[in-house]
């Protein structure tokens, strides 16, 4: 079966990514970048690993989509990640001036939604795919988390 470009198709493929992350234990966000229904960048969440408290999904995945292009503007690409984008993701994602923002599981405390971080005004803006698949991983985690301390 021919599956579709949908929003759900890539979400999923982010969500592979922060299952690597999670393997990997560190909180489990991933990120891909999509251009005309190719995947140019994949990421996941790397702080631990870097010791690099930017190397959210996010930052990673426009470095890489910038350096596919070869250019820093990502007008006409979509970012899936897995988690509501922080402060930080939101504010470089101004700069890129991203077409479309895509993410799964909201983030009521360090989302960008409620500490009101404004978007590059062309950036379209898609939540809630695969919600409860986002979310579900990032509790487990904790919860393991706490469990081995
Ligand atoms: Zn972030």
């Amino acid at each position: 079966m021919i599956q579709p470009f949908d929003d759900t198709y890539f979400m999923k493929k982010a969500y592979q990514e922060a299952e690597i992350a999670f393997d990997k234990g560190e909180v489990p966000v991933g990120a891909i970048v999509v251009f005309k229904d190719q995947i140019i960048a994949r990421a996941h969440n790397l702080t631990e690993t870097l010791t690099d408290v930017t190397a959210h999904a996010e930052m990673q995945a426009f470095t890489a989509a910038a350096d596919f292009l070869g250019g820093k503007y990502l007008k006409d690409c979509t970012l899936y990640v897995t988690l509501e984008p922080c402060q930080m993701c939101a504010g470089a994602s101004y700069w890129t001036q991203i077409g479309k923002i895509v993410y799964g599981a909201s983030e009521l405390e360090r989302g960008f939604k409620n500490l009101g971080t404004t978007l590059h005004p062309k950036t379209k803006v898609v939540s809630g795919i695969l919600e409860t698949e986002c979310s579900q991983l990032l509790k487990r985690f904790f919860i393991e988390k706490r469990n081995l301390n």
